[in-house]
């Protein structure tokens, strides 16, 4: 009987050709980080395979980040995924491919690459009307600009983390509560964010830049936007109420956000491309995507999130009222440029259904249990692939770790 070659992985495998992620890895031997693709459960040695059958791309993907990749533009990102294709199915390349291809569980996964400027929206309907029925109970759920503009605020891209790394609960400033577990304080009060939170989100990667004062239209988002991955925005709901107002989320966000360590190409996801949902206010020139002949704007993404391993929630993200070439087209109107290596993410995704809200926020109407120290939260998906095929995305997981120092008086 032949031995098992990682080459063959089982038919209709999520993570099989017609998916092809990238990552950046390196092995216990010791080799450098530089770029793999994970194919069923090994990730593909890129740079060596390139390096062995002379490809032109050898240097793009002995590079440590993907940021050379991502900057090479859509006509190298299409050569690439033709080559990886053709080295991981075609027999010819057999011999020359199977020893670069380790077991997943034997590499060191790393930050897929170096996150410039980050950008977090706030897109789904659902979550947005949900979140102001529990924080601004007294007002319409919806600001009057939601549905006329993507909103959203800019985050702390130095505190993106790869996906498996602990997150300290964050410390900061609350106003007590009457369910706060010292109530009654007649003020703000300091410690370990009593309220510790996730938002699963999706986040679109920054490939190809735009100089300053040329803003990028809907249209070019493919020519852009390298690919998408799964993020979770860890949130503190006791300091994001009390700071907020009125220039946004600032504390509350920004101690860490975790990134999935693979991300999936846009040309991957052909197939899950769908229609947003019917747009119900008319929009400016720049981000009206209800013309003829306009392609579609969504992705048919469905999210999974688990706390401890259970699964809580479904997030669809077919669901999301503002699509990434909206958001894109938002971010550079007013004359902003955007680089290689920034990350936008789609805000917490949540679908109209009780089980579909992507926050204990949502699941729990503002009420908690919120995250306990040592909680894991694992965020997966998948986006239908061709020929009925699913194409997994890359999860996010991290734990929960006591607040490392000791809070200050108040
Ligand atoms: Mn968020």
């Amino acid at each position: 009987m032949p031995e098992h070659s990682p080459l063959d992985v089982p038919e209709g495998d999520p993570f099989g050709p017609h998916n092809l992620p990238y990552g950046v890895f390196s092995t216990p031997a010791g080799t450098d980080p530089r770029v793999g693709v994970r194919y069923g459960a090994s990730v593909l040695d890129t740079a060596a395979v390139a390096a062995a059958l002379g490809s032109p791309h050898a240097a793009l993907l002995a590079a440590p980040t993907l940021a050379p990749l991502m900057a090479a533009g859509r006509p190298v990102w299409q050569a690439v995924r033709a080559e990886v294709t053709a080295w991981l199915t075609d027999l010819a390349h057999r011999a020359a491919v199977e020893p670069h291809l380790h077991e997943l569980d034997r590499v060191a996964l790393h930050m897929p690459f170096e996150v410039g400027d980050y950008v977090d929206f706030y897109s789904s309907e659902h979550h947005a009307a949900n979140v102001g029925r529990i924080f601004r109970p007294a007002e319409e759920p919806l600001t009057p600009n939601w549905k006329h503009l993507p909103i959203g605020y800019h985050g702390r891209s130095g505190t993106i983390v790869p996906s498996g790394t602990p997150v300290t609960r964050p410390a900061g400033q609350r106003m007590g509560a009457p369910d706060d577990p010292e109530p009654g304080l007649p003020g703000p009060v300091f410690g370990p964010s009593v309220r510790l939170d996730i938002e699963a989100e999706v986040g679109f990667v920054v490939g190809v830049p735009s100089p300053m004062g040329t803003p990028v239209p809907r249209t070019d988002f493919r020519a852009h936007v390298f690919g998408l991955c799964l993020v979770n925005d860890w949130s503190a709901r006791d300091v994001q109420p009390w700071e907020q107002r009125p220039l946004g989320p600032h504390q509350a966000k920004s101690f860490a956000t975790s990134l999935a360590h693979w991300i999936t190409p846009l040309d991957a996801l052909e197939a899950a491309r769908v229609a947003p949902p019917e747009r119900t206010h008319p929009l400016l020139p720049y981000l009206d995507d209800t013309g003829a002949g306009e392609q579609p704007g969504g992705y048919d993404l469905r999210l999974e999130v688990r706390v401890n391993g259970e699964p809580v929630s479904r997030p669809p993200f077919a669901s999301m009222y503002w699509t990434a070439a909206q958001q894109l087209a938002h971010m550079t109107v007013n004359g902003a440029s955007v680089r290689t290596g920034d990350l936008y993410a789609s805000g917490t995704v949540s679908g109209p259904e009780p089980d579909e809200v992507g926050s204990l926020l949502e699941l729990t109407k503002g009420k908690g249990p919120w995250l306990a120290d040592g909680d894991v939260v694992e965020i997966d998906g998948w986006a239908p692939g061709p020929d009925g095929l699913r194409i997994a995305l890359g999860g996010v997981r991290g734990q929960v770790k006591p607040t490392g120092w000791t809070p200050q008086e108040r």
